[in-house]
């Protein structure tokens, strides 16, 4: 292939529809009545831009590639699409997959809220939770399963799925499961839908161009709504770093930051496990109170702290990229990051921790020379 072809090839691939149809009223989609009564008991008065574009083509069928802005409504988006499509009596049909426990758990209490007034069956299948309990619940062919891939690949494994009647599914955070660390147990869950005519969306605010190179392996001729990288940074968070100079300089920095800032809730990312737990240790003695939150925690203890930050019970949360992603604390104003990020899109993840729904967001970056 000549590198011209190679160009027209790649231009091709991440070009977006132009010809998008906008809805601006929730009333205008043709939805089920009792979903539009679930949509503004939520509070939602006008569909958000991607729900005005990206909700339609999912009803009227085939797959779908959905791209927008961090906090802009991309979790209602799918939500609102798979309630009107499932069908009473037909069981299970459609499957959500997050990537990690507390996303799946964020996405199953907004689907239960929407599914107030509709009562389908919604099972929630994460890691670090009762798998009998699980296959218990999966007797009864909920309508929507939501979960993470490495539960929803065990129940499927153990044949206690129902297939056959399987149509939808939906991959949020779609770039991270279709990245190294999960590919290959997307790829298992999709073996077992091999037989079933599924229809296959994905949504992320940040789309890289391995993603569409992979995404072709497990989707037909999608549509695509997506975002041109310029426009991918929300002008409602603010930007900002500190040159600390040196490592051990960011500590004090950090200290003199809270001195003087006060702020509704905060989250402070760092690269590893590790300097999670020595900064928490370092603040706490500081008489600072911080919780945090990483992968070696149990299940318990995680659900917890993500609980109580919620709850606004505690102000500041120390975490590694566990919640870099999807996580919605809308008290959330400013993001810290005591770590410079590993790559741009996760930079974009992260600060959008703030700003969510069009709020004003702050990020502050502590950065070193070696940094620079
Ligand atoms: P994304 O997945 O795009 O980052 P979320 O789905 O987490 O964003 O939504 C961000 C916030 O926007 C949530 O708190 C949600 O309740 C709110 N939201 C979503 N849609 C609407 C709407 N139509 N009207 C008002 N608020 C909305
Ligand atoms: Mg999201």
């Amino acid at each position: 292939m000549t590198e011209n072809n190679q160009i027209e090839k790649n231009a091709d691939i991440i070009e977006g529809e132009d010809n998008i149809k906008i809805y601006e009223n929730f009333e205008d989609l043709g939805l089920k009545d009792n979903l539009l009564r679930g949509i503004y008991a939520m509070g939602y008065e006008k569909p958000s831009a991607i729900q005005q574009k990206a909700i339609k083509p999912f009803l009227e069928g085939g797959d779908l590639i959905a791209q927008a802005q961090s906090g802009t409504g991309k979790t209602a988006t799918f939500v609102i699409s798979v309630l009107n499509s499932i069908v009473e009596d037909r069981g299970t049909q459609a499957i959500i997959i997050a990537h990690t426990r507390e996303l799946a758990l964020q996405i199953h209490t907004v689907t239960l809220a929407l599914n107030q007034y509709l009562n389908y069956n919604v099972l929630l299948l994460t890691g670090g939770t009762s798998v009998n309990q699980n296959i218990d619940d999966l007797r009864r062919n909920p309508h929507i399963l939501i979960g993470t891939p490495g539960r929803i690949l065990d129940m499927l494994n153990k044949r206690k799925v129902n297939c056959r009647n399987m149509k939808y599914i939906v991959v949020d955070e779609a770039d991270e499961l279709l990245s190294s660390g999960f590919i290959n147990q997307i790829y298992d869950i999709f073996r077992f839908l091999r037989d079933t005519d599924l229809q296959v969306s994905l949504y992320s605010a940040t789309m890289p161009r391995e993603f569409f190179d992979i995404s072709k392996k497990i989707m037909r001729d999608p549509k695509k709504i997506l975002v041109k990288t310029e426009q991918l940074t929300l002008e409602g968070i603010k930007q900002f770093y500190i040159n600390v100079e040196r490592n051990e300089f960011k500590f004090d920095t950090l200290g003199d930051l809270y001195d003087l800032i006060s702020v509704a809730q905060s989250i402070i990312y760092c690269n590893s496990k590790k300097m999670v737990n020595e900064l928490t240790y370092n603040l706490t003695s500081k008489n600072y109170t911080v919780a945090s939150i990483h992968s070696d925690m149990t299940q318990e203890e995680r659900s917890r702290i993500v609980k109580e930050f919620r709850n606004g019970e505690s102000r500041i949360l120390i975490s590694t990229d566990l919640l870099s992603r999807g996580i919605d604390v809308q008290q959330v104003s400013v993001v810290i990051n005591y770590d410079v990020p590993s790559s741009i899109d996760n930079y974009i993840h992260r600060i959008g921790r703030s700003g969510r729904f069009g709020r004003k967001g702050v990020a502050i970056n502590l950065i070193t020379f070696t940094d620079i």
